[in-house]
């Protein structure tokens, strides 16, 4: 249907022409009115903009995922890849697909590595006039441990890797362990745009300081505030870099103490002890259920999040708000007796955290069965207040999305800036897939993520409910009209 078509339509008349009509209007469908004066909407458009707030009522007033959540946090609780409860997401998620009732419900299996944290980690710093202080770390995922009694020694602090380069060229980071110490920039006002800027230090920075002879990493943790939790995620040891260090993140509260004793006492001790291990892969699985598309079955709309998280806590943010918005969406068109025109399925994405492994067999088996997927949308991001869409496509994919901006903005949907998608569903781009992420308010996101904090009391219901009534708004409008 051409939506983009806009011609003066019954309903702007009727607002302006008769003020009680407008009373009345406001009073039945105010959202409906703010629609009709943003975009000046067609008859089509009015349709869907009823249509619209039908779902986003059945969301606020009906809405499950809250309790869902609840459920995964408070009963399961952290699922690292190839965990018992990993497992236990896994049947449990699978049997709420069953109990909505979709067409189709399935697991799709997957290998997924196993790394595990052992005994928690210990820290001290040593100084040569201060005594010693006791300070809060973690292990990065995917490091090797210390050996036994941990690692001692000198710590050059660097913030950035050419500073490490510039020190190690010259001998100053040999036998020592490097700290970076790199915060994230308060200007940027999307906090995932600091993330993406310092993430290179958790990702490679082990590999990076092995290369000059040090003998362990320390990172400050990836977060926008100051406290004393320090945020784990994957890192990754690069293959061409022979020697793997233990790498650890310390909390920012740490990182600034460390500093600070840095500057007096430049040949203070660091000492850290971590018994993390790796474990052979084991099986585990994406969970899939569909709903056909009543007029075009072989188009294929993708939305989820993933269902594992760091073991550090119940992972309610990170990535269970993702998980239940999704299924979200399989309820509100089960319950509103919604028959979709495009094929929907909801997936819930195993191993992201340290892997993706998930994300890539559901992309192979895609382009194994020659599958035709025309968008795919991830809630990764939180579960606080929507404020839009990042879009990841070509420009006219992008163009047939901001069609539906008018109709979405009464919603506070607003920014469609971005161009991340997410990275369970990254690897169908490939395939010309347009992909989708739903973009939440980032200011809180970076306080938990990854940390022994990101748990379910954290969790406003209705910023949780708005960000699944904005994914199912999105998603009927793409299964109605496609992005043709
Ligand atoms: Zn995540």
């Amino acid at each position: 249907m051409p939506l983009i078509v806009r011609k003066a339509e019954p309903v702007l008349k009727i607002v302006f022409l008769n003020p009680n009509s407008l009373a009345m209007f406001k009073k039945s469908i105010p959202i409906l009115v703010v629609s009709a004066l943003v975009c000046n909407i067609s008859f089509g458009q009015k349709q869907d903009s009823i249509q619209l707030k039908k779902i986003s009522d059945e969301i606020m007033l009906h809405g499950k995922a809250y309790s869902w959540l609840d459920y995964l946090s408070n009963r399961i609780g952290a699922r690292l890849s190839g965990s018992p409860q990993a497992a236990a997401a896994v049947e449990y998620t699978h049997q709420l697909m069953d109990s909505i009732g979709a067409d189709t419900v399935y697991l799709q299996p997957c290998m997924v590595p196993r790394w595990r944290r052992g005994d928690k980690e210990t820290a001290k710093i040593l100084t040569n006039n201060a005594g010693e202080f006791a300070v809060n770390i973690c292990a990065l995922g995917g490091s090797i441990g210390t050996p036994q009694g941990g690692i001692t020694a000198e710590v050059v602090e660097v913030s950035s890797y050419d500073e490490l380069k510039k020190i190690g060229l010259t001998g100053g980071v040999k036998g020592k362990i490097v700290f970076y110490n790199v915060p994230f920039d308060p200007t940027f006002v999307n906090t995932f745009d600091s993330y993406e800027r310092t993430f290179d230090y958790r990702w490679s920075g082990a590999s990076q300081a092995a290369k000059y002879g040090a003998v362990g990493t320390v990172l400050r943790s990836l977060a926008s505030g100051i406290n004393d939790y320090p945020h784990t995620g994957v890192m990754q040891y690069n293959d061409s870099v022979k020697i793997k260090l233990p790498a650890c993140a310390i909390s920012t509260q740490g990182a600034e103490l460390l500093s600070k004793l840095l500057k007096n006492d430049p040949k203070l001790r660091f000492h850290f002890e971590m018994g993390c291990y790796t474990m052979p892969d084991v099986q585990s699985y994406n969970v899939v259920a569909e709903l056909k598309g009543t007029e075009h079955p072989e188009e294929i709309i993708d939305v989820g999040g993933h269902l594992d998280s760091w073991d550090l806590a119940q992972g309610s943010n990170d990535d269970g708000a993702g998980i239940v918005q999704s299924l979200e969406v399989l309820r509100t068109f089960r319950a509103m007796g919604i028959k979709p025109k495009r094929t929907i399925r909801v997936i819930m994405f195993m191993n992201e955290e340290n892997g993706g492994r998930g994300g890539k067999k559901y992309a192979e088996e895609a382009k194994r069965k020659g599958e035709k997927h025309i968008v795919a949308m991830e809630s990764d991001a939180g579960g606080e207040t929507p404020l839009g869409f990042g879009i990841d496509g070509t420009d006219a994919q992008r163009a047939a999305i901001l069609r539906w901006k008018g109709l979405l903005l009464p919603y506070g949907l607003y920014d469609f800036m971005g161009t991340d998608g997410g990275s369970d569903i990254e690897k169908l781009k490939d395939q010309g897939t347009l992909l989708l992420g739903l973009n939440p308010d980032s200011q809180r996101y970076f306080d938990t993520h990854h940390t022994p904090i990101d748990t379910f009391d954290r969790i406003n219901k209705r910023e949780l409910e708005l960000g699944a009534a904005s994914m199912t708004m999105m998603l009927y409008l793409v299964s109605q009209y496609g992005i043709k």
